[in-house]
């Protein structure tokens, strides 16, 4: 057995730690995209993650249902399509850390946000405002703002974010602590990322519910950089609700089908507002037309349309390897993997870039995220050009997402040889 720590700079350490990882063997299992006949260094798994090698043939399976069977696939024997999302929430409920019953896959992120704030953000004229992390996603910030304006507010007014005190793009818990004591009566929800997609930042979503249930809040978070990066555990939290997309760590393909997340404390008794479909009805009452909605108990009350077949085909697939590697595995992985990339990182004495993802590793997932002075797209390119794939948020951010499934020590490695290198230039 190798001496993990203290990390060594050197070639020959990065495979040592290779070979003493219980899951490297995972990396067989995906398709890595190819630079020059080569494997490139893909780094940008927090955007689009890997194709798992099972997919296509899982695709194909319900194509030839589809061609052999017509219709009648929703009742064949093996996976029948009427029931093909069933076996969603036992895999997901492992992965976020909820109850089976709290969690479905459908539509997509963005969506799942607005039908989750359609039930939980309910404005009153003194409590009225949404609480978001500075900088959010831009998608989540539209959503936000326009669910203000249908309600008849202002966004100027009803849209909050927390700051922190000095310039830093890193939020404190004394932040947080500072806007509920400023505004905590007059905020109705709190949207927050996991981890936020700039930064890398991820947040104590346990402290900040906590804070948020202390004030009368109900708290919802959006999981898009956190789910199959980070260990959660939405249901003991206590979060109202949360929404995920399943392309970036999850694997699932581009434009997956998305998650969501309904607490226990909603499944049997949900009296406020919902946008309904036949597929969130109990299933005796699917097909019946004089009847009134009555939904069935737990997420499964919020979906609207039956699944996209085609879709979920690769969540089968994917979700499965998650399941049988463990989120603690990964998790554990990750910590050492993204850990030596740091501490690569600062070996290169340079100060034309800093690791601007907060230290502690406990408040982040896998990614780093690195604020170059200058030439950031340049940097990028350059990078390209030596088979890296990783990718530049504006103003000046460069993000790397060394993740535990199928990335390497080695990866981490030559990565940080040849950024070197190009800040030398
Ligand atoms: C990736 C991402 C999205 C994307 O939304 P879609 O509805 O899946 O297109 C939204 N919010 C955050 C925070 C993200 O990271």
């Amino acid at each position: 057995m190798i001496n993990i720590k203290p990390f060594q700079s050197n070639e020959t350490f990065a495979l040592e730690l290779d070979a003493h990882d219980p899951l490297s063997h995972y990396r067989k299992q995906f398709l890595i995209p190819k630079f020059q006949n080569e494997e490139a260094i893909y780094f940008c798994g927090n955007s689009l993650g890997l194709q798992p090698k099972g997919v296509k043939e899982a695709i194909d399976g319900e194509l030839s249902k589809w061609e052999k069977l017509g219709v009648e696939a929703h009742f064949e024997k093996e996976k029948p399509w009427y029931s093909y999302h069933e076996i969603f929430p036992d895999m997901v409920s492992k992965i976020v850390g909820s109850k089976p019953h709290e969690v479905v896959l459908m539509n997509s992120l963005t969506v799942n946000l607005h039908l989750m704030m359609t039930s939980f953000y309910n404005p009153t004229p003194k409590r009225h405002k949404i609480l978001m992390e500075q900088n959010p996603f831009p998608s989540d910030y539209y959503a936000v703002e326009t669910q203000i304006r249908y309600h008849g507010l202002d966004p100027e007014k009803s849209l909050m974010t927390a700051k922190p005190k000095s310039n830093s793009p890193i939020l404190l818990m004394e932040d947080w602590e500072e806007v509920f004591k400023d505004q905590g009566e007059e905020i109705a929800l709190v949207l927050i990322g996991g981890v936020n997609y700039y930064t890398g930042q991820g947040f104590d979503i346990e402290r900040i519910s906590r804070l948020a249930k202390q004030y009368g809040c109900k708290i919802g978070i959006d999981l898009a950089h956190a789910a199959g990066n980070l260990i959660l555990q939405l249901h003991d939290w206590e979060v109202d609700f949360a929404v995920w997309c399943q392309y970036k760590y999850l694997n699932c393909g581009p434009g997956a089908v998305g998650g969501a997340f309904v607490h226990e404390q909603y499944a049997e008794h949900f009296n406020g507002p919902r946008l309904a479909g036949w597929w969130g009805a109990l299933p005796d009452k699917r097909f019946q037309i004089s009847s009134s909605f009555k939904p069935q108990p737990g997420a499964n009350g919020w979906q609207i349309s039956n699944p996209p077949i085609f879709s979920m085909a690769p969540c089968r697939v994917s979700l499965n390897l998650f399941n049988e590697a463990g989120m603690e595995n990964l998790r554990e992985k990750s910590l050492l993997l993204t850990g030596y990339l740091e501490f690569l990182l600062n070996e290169i004495s340079n100060s034309d870039f800093s690791i601007i993802t907060p230290k502690n590793p406990e408040e982040r997932g896998c990614q780093l995220s690195l604020h170059i002075k200058e030439k950031g797209k340049e940097v990028i390119s350059n990078l390209k050009s030596q088979g890296i794939i990783c990718d530049f948020r504006e103003p000046g951010c460069i993000r790397i997402a060394p993740v535990p499934f199928y990335n390497s020590f080695h990866e981490a490695w030559r990565f940080s040889e040849i950024f070197k290198n190009l800040l030398e230039k």
